[in-house]
Protein backbone atom coordinates (compact mmCIF):
# COMPACT_ATOMS: atom_id res chain seq x y z
CA UNK A 1 0.00 0.00 0.00
CA UNK A 2 0.96 3.60 -0.72
CA UNK A 3 1.37 5.97 1.81
CA UNK A 4 2.20 9.93 2.24
CA UNK A 5 5.64 9.59 3.65
CA UNK A 6 7.52 11.29 6.15
CA UNK A 7 11.29 13.01 6.29
CA UNK A 8 11.39 15.15 2.82
CA UNK A 9 11.62 18.48 1.46
CA UNK A 10 10.37 19.53 -1.98
CA UNK A 11 12.98 21.37 -4.28
CA UNK A 12 11.76 22.49 -7.21
CA UNK A 13 10.54 19.82 -9.30
CA UNK A 14 12.21 17.20 -7.19
CA UNK A 15 11.89 15.99 -3.63
CA UNK A 16 15.04 15.36 -1.00
CA UNK A 17 14.41 12.45 0.79
CA UNK A 18 16.43 12.46 4.02
CA UNK A 19 15.45 9.44 6.13
CA UNK A 20 18.93 7.87 6.00
CA UNK A 21 21.72 9.42 4.90
CA UNK A 22 21.87 8.57 1.56
CA UNK A 23 19.53 11.96 1.26
CA UNK A 24 18.53 10.73 -2.61
CA UNK A 25 17.07 13.79 -4.66
CA UNK A 26 14.28 11.85 -6.18
CA UNK A 27 12.71 12.91 -9.48
CA UNK A 28 9.26 12.68 -10.28
CA UNK A 29 7.98 9.45 -11.15
CA UNK A 30 11.40 7.48 -9.28
CA UNK A 31 12.28 6.28 -6.34
CA UNK A 32 15.18 6.13 -3.87
CA UNK A 33 18.19 4.25 -3.30
CA UNK A 34 16.19 1.66 -1.24
CA UNK A 35 13.78 1.40 -4.02
CA UNK A 36 10.39 2.24 -1.55
CA UNK A 37 9.90 5.59 -1.43
CA UNK A 38 8.79 6.92 -4.76
CA UNK A 39 7.87 10.58 -5.90
CA UNK A 40 4.66 11.17 -7.47
CA UNK A 41 3.57 14.54 -8.35
CA UNK A 42 5.64 16.48 -5.73
CA UNK A 43 5.06 14.04 -2.90
CA UNK A 44 6.67 11.16 -1.66
CA UNK A 45 4.92 7.95 -0.93
CA UNK A 46 6.20 4.76 1.00
CA UNK A 47 5.15 2.20 -0.79
CA UNK A 48 5.73 -0.72 0.80
CA UNK A 49 3.91 0.71 3.65
CA UNK A 50 2.17 -2.34 5.44
CA UNK A 51 3.06 -4.74 2.78
CA UNK A 52 4.70 -8.28 4.62
CA UNK A 53 6.77 -10.46 3.12
CA UNK A 54 7.62 -12.71 6.40
CA UNK A 55 6.35 -13.24 9.87
CA UNK A 56 6.69 -15.97 12.26
CA UNK A 57 7.16 -16.18 16.23
CA UNK A 58 10.91 -16.91 16.52
CA UNK A 59 12.33 -17.17 20.02
CA UNK A 60 14.09 -14.13 20.84
CA UNK A 61 17.97 -15.39 20.72
CA UNK A 62 17.59 -16.03 16.62
CA UNK A 63 17.29 -12.27 16.49
CA UNK A 64 19.70 -12.04 17.98
CA UNK A 65 19.21 -10.82 21.19
CA UNK A 66 21.17 -12.48 24.08
CA UNK A 67 20.42 -10.17 26.88
CA UNK A 68 16.93 -8.84 26.33
CA UNK A 69 14.24 -10.96 28.01
CA UNK A 70 16.20 -14.81 27.65
CA UNK A 71 14.03 -17.58 26.06
CA UNK A 72 11.35 -15.52 25.19
CA UNK A 73 9.10 -15.97 21.94
CA UNK A 74 8.48 -12.32 19.90
CA UNK A 75 6.40 -11.79 16.75
CA UNK A 76 8.53 -10.95 13.89
CA UNK A 77 7.67 -8.83 10.93
CA UNK A 78 9.68 -8.32 7.56
CA UNK A 79 8.62 -6.03 4.59
CA UNK A 80 10.87 -5.56 1.29
CA UNK A 81 13.49 -2.78 0.30
CA UNK A 82 17.04 -2.06 2.02
CA UNK A 83 19.00 1.12 1.86
CA UNK A 84 22.28 -1.14 1.74
CA UNK A 85 23.74 -3.08 -1.04
CA UNK A 86 25.66 -5.71 0.83
CA UNK A 87 27.19 -8.42 -1.73
CA UNK A 88 26.86 -11.25 0.77
CA UNK A 89 23.02 -10.12 2.06
CA UNK A 90 21.55 -13.16 3.59
CA UNK A 91 17.46 -11.96 2.70
CA UNK A 92 18.86 -10.68 -0.85
CA UNK A 93 15.50 -11.89 -2.35
CA UNK A 94 13.20 -9.43 -0.20
CA UNK A 95 16.03 -6.63 0.40
CA UNK A 96 17.04 -6.60 -3.33
CA UNK A 97 13.61 -7.22 -4.97
CA UNK A 98 9.88 -6.95 -4.32
CA UNK A 99 8.55 -10.46 -4.03
CA UNK A 100 4.80 -11.04 -3.16
CA UNK A 101 3.47 -9.24 -0.40
CA UNK A 102 0.15 -9.30 1.52
CA UNK A 103 -0.83 -6.03 3.40
CA UNK A 104 -1.79 -5.83 6.68
CA UNK A 105 -3.16 -2.87 8.68
CA UNK A 106 -1.62 -1.51 11.93
CA UNK A 107 -4.61 -1.75 13.78
CA UNK A 108 -4.44 -5.75 12.46
CA UNK A 109 -0.67 -6.39 13.42
CA UNK A 110 -0.91 -5.12 16.94
CA UNK A 111 -3.86 -7.24 16.98
CA UNK A 112 -1.94 -10.14 16.19
CA UNK A 113 0.36 -9.13 18.57
CA UNK A 114 -1.18 -9.18 21.73
CA UNK A 115 -3.55 -12.44 20.21
CA UNK A 116 -0.15 -14.36 19.91
CA UNK A 117 0.61 -17.42 22.56
CA UNK A 118 3.75 -16.34 25.02
CA UNK A 119 4.68 -13.34 22.31
CA UNK A 120 6.23 -10.61 24.02
CA UNK A 121 5.99 -8.31 21.54
CA UNK A 122 7.10 -7.06 17.76
CA UNK A 123 10.32 -7.34 16.07
CA UNK A 124 10.49 -5.37 12.85
CA UNK A 125 13.80 -7.61 11.14
CA UNK A 126 14.65 -9.17 8.14
CA UNK A 127 14.70 -6.92 5.79
CA UNK A 128 15.82 -3.05 6.80
CA UNK A 129 13.11 -1.53 8.98
CA UNK A 130 14.45 1.83 8.98
CA UNK A 131 13.23 1.94 5.08
CA UNK A 132 10.11 0.61 6.58
CA UNK A 133 9.79 3.95 8.66
CA UNK A 134 6.22 5.05 8.49
CA UNK A 135 4.83 2.08 9.06
CA UNK A 136 6.96 0.97 11.98
CA UNK A 137 6.72 3.85 13.56
CA UNK A 138 2.81 3.82 13.88
CA UNK A 139 2.25 0.19 14.81
CA UNK A 140 4.88 0.25 17.47
CA UNK A 141 3.24 3.85 18.67
CA UNK A 142 -0.17 2.13 18.55
CA UNK A 143 1.02 -0.98 20.60
CA UNK A 144 2.50 0.64 23.50
CA UNK A 145 -0.49 3.07 23.49
CA UNK A 146 -2.47 -0.20 23.59
CA UNK A 147 -0.41 -2.27 25.86
CA UNK A 148 3.10 -0.40 27.33
CA UNK A 149 4.33 -3.92 28.33
CA UNK A 150 4.81 -5.21 24.99
CA UNK A 151 8.33 -5.04 23.64
CA UNK A 152 9.32 -3.49 20.18
CA UNK A 153 12.46 -4.94 19.08
CA UNK A 154 14.33 -3.53 15.73
CA UNK A 155 16.45 -5.80 13.73
CA UNK A 156 18.72 -3.28 12.02
CA UNK A 157 21.70 -1.57 9.57
CA UNK A 158 21.41 1.41 11.51
CA UNK A 159 21.84 3.66 8.44
CA UNK A 160 18.75 6.18 9.45
CA UNK A 161 19.24 9.67 9.93
CA UNK A 162 19.10 10.97 13.34
CA UNK A 163 15.77 13.32 13.46
CA UNK A 164 13.96 10.38 12.40
CA UNK A 165 15.87 8.00 14.72
CA UNK A 166 15.30 10.16 17.67
CA UNK A 167 11.02 10.30 16.93
CA UNK A 168 11.11 6.24 16.89
CA UNK A 169 13.56 5.08 19.73
CA UNK A 170 11.06 6.34 22.17
CA UNK A 171 8.70 3.26 21.12
CA UNK A 172 12.03 0.85 21.15
CA UNK A 173 12.88 -1.39 24.22
CA UNK A 174 15.84 -2.97 22.15
CA UNK A 175 17.98 -3.38 18.94
CA UNK A 176 20.44 -5.48 17.59
CA UNK A 177 22.30 -3.44 15.22
CA UNK A 178 24.88 -4.40 12.01
CA UNK A 179 28.17 -2.47 12.50
CA UNK A 180 29.18 -4.61 9.66
CA UNK A 181 33.09 -3.79 9.71
CA UNK A 182 35.12 -0.27 11.22
CA UNK A 183 36.19 0.68 7.43
CA UNK A 184 34.49 2.97 5.58
CA UNK A 185 36.12 1.30 2.45
CA UNK A 186 34.18 -1.83 3.37
CA UNK A 187 31.11 0.24 4.19
CA UNK A 188 31.40 1.55 0.75
CA UNK A 189 32.18 -1.15 -1.54
CA UNK A 190 30.68 -3.95 0.00
CA UNK A 191 27.39 -2.50 1.28
CA UNK A 192 27.02 0.98 -0.93
CA UNK A 193 26.86 3.33 2.38
CA UNK A 194 29.01 4.92 5.06
CA UNK A 195 30.37 4.14 8.77
CA UNK A 196 30.11 7.34 10.54
CA UNK A 197 26.15 7.38 10.52
CA UNK A 198 26.24 3.85 11.70
CA UNK A 199 28.48 4.73 14.46
CA UNK A 200 25.80 7.55 15.66
CA UNK A 201 22.93 5.16 15.27
CA UNK A 202 24.91 3.09 18.13
CA UNK A 203 25.48 6.18 19.90
CA UNK A 204 22.37 7.35 20.31
CA UNK A 205 20.38 4.32 20.29
CA UNK A 206 22.57 2.69 23.51
CA UNK A 207 21.74 5.97 25.28
CA UNK A 208 17.86 5.28 24.99
CA UNK A 209 17.54 1.32 24.84
CA UNK A 210 19.09 -2.06 25.06
CA UNK A 211 21.14 -2.95 22.27
CA UNK A 212 23.35 -5.41 21.03
CA UNK A 213 25.95 -5.79 18.15
CA UNK A 214 26.30 -8.07 15.46
CA UNK A 215 29.35 -8.42 12.96
CA UNK A 216 29.63 -10.48 10.15
CA UNK A 217 33.49 -11.89 9.70
CA UNK A 218 34.17 -12.13 6.17
CA UNK A 219 36.88 -13.77 4.81
CA UNK A 220 39.38 -11.38 2.86
CA UNK A 221 37.50 -8.92 3.80
CA UNK A 222 36.88 -7.46 7.74
CA UNK A 223 39.07 -10.46 9.01
CA UNK A 224 41.58 -7.84 10.63
CA UNK A 225 42.26 -8.23 13.95
CA UNK A 226 43.36 -4.60 14.14
CA UNK A 227 40.15 -3.74 12.92
CA UNK A 228 38.10 -6.00 15.41
CA UNK A 229 40.09 -4.43 18.08
CA UNK A 230 39.15 -0.58 17.03
CA UNK A 231 35.46 -2.06 16.57
CA UNK A 232 35.30 -3.43 20.10
CA UNK A 233 37.01 -0.01 21.93
CA UNK A 234 34.68 1.86 20.18
CA UNK A 235 31.97 -0.16 21.62
CA UNK A 236 33.19 -0.48 24.87
CA UNK A 237 33.68 3.68 25.09
CA UNK A 238 30.12 3.43 24.89
CA UNK A 239 29.10 0.38 27.36
CA UNK A 240 31.73 -2.39 28.20
CA UNK A 241 28.41 -4.47 28.57
CA UNK A 242 27.23 -3.98 24.92
CA UNK A 243 27.01 -7.52 23.83
CA UNK A 244 28.87 -8.30 20.19
CA UNK A 245 27.84 -11.29 17.98
CA UNK A 246 30.70 -12.06 15.86
CA UNK A 247 29.19 -14.06 13.18
CA UNK A 248 31.22 -16.50 10.89
CA UNK A 249 30.30 -15.42 7.20
CA UNK A 250 29.08 -18.43 4.74
CA UNK A 251 29.56 -17.66 0.87
CA UNK A 252 25.81 -16.19 0.06
CA UNK A 253 23.96 -14.00 -3.03
CA UNK A 254 27.07 -12.12 -4.85
CA UNK A 255 29.78 -12.89 -2.34
CA UNK A 256 32.26 -16.18 -3.69
CA UNK A 257 34.93 -16.15 -1.18
CA UNK A 258 35.32 -19.30 0.74
CA UNK A 259 33.71 -18.89 4.66
CA UNK A 260 35.96 -17.04 7.35
CA UNK A 261 38.42 -19.57 8.68
CA UNK A 262 37.25 -20.79 12.19
CA UNK A 263 41.06 -19.87 13.70
CA UNK A 264 40.49 -16.30 12.82
CA UNK A 265 36.63 -16.62 14.66
CA UNK A 266 38.29 -17.46 18.22
CA UNK A 267 41.32 -15.10 17.76
CA UNK A 268 38.35 -12.44 17.27
CA UNK A 269 36.73 -13.11 19.94
CA UNK A 270 39.96 -13.36 22.19
CA UNK A 271 40.56 -9.55 20.80
CA UNK A 272 36.88 -8.38 21.32
CA UNK A 273 36.76 -9.87 24.97
CA UNK A 274 40.02 -7.57 25.77
CA UNK A 275 37.37 -4.84 25.41
CA UNK A 276 33.84 -5.94 26.21
CA UNK A 277 32.59 -7.95 28.80
CA UNK A 278 29.88 -10.04 26.74
CA UNK A 279 31.49 -11.11 22.85
CA UNK A 280 29.76 -14.40 21.46
CA UNK A 281 30.31 -16.05 18.29
CA UNK A 282 27.51 -17.59 15.75
CA UNK A 283 27.78 -19.71 12.93
CA UNK A 284 30.47 -21.88 14.70
S1 LIG B 1 15.21 6.21 2.76
FE1 LIG B 1 15.43 5.58 0.62
S2 LIG B 1 14.82 7.35 -0.60
FE2 LIG B 1 15.18 8.08 1.48
S3 LIG B 1 17.33 8.78 1.49
FE3 LIG B 1 17.34 6.63 2.18
S4 LIG B 1 17.64 5.39 0.33
FE4 LIG B 1 17.04 7.46 -0.33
Amino acid sequence: MKEKAMFFEKLKDKIHCYLCPHNCVIEDGHVGKCQVRLHENGELFSINYGMITSMALDPIEKKPLHYFKPNSYILSVGSFGCNFTCSFCQNYTISQYIPPSQFMSKEDLVETILNAEDNIGIAFTYNEPSIWYEYVYDTAKLLKETDKNKSVVLVTNGYISEEPLKALLPYVDAMNIDLKAFSNRYYNDICGGSLKPVLKTIELSAKSCHVEITTLVVSGENDNIDEIGELSSFLSNINKDIPLHLTRYFPRYKMKSPPTDIDFMYKAEETAKKYLNRVSLGNI
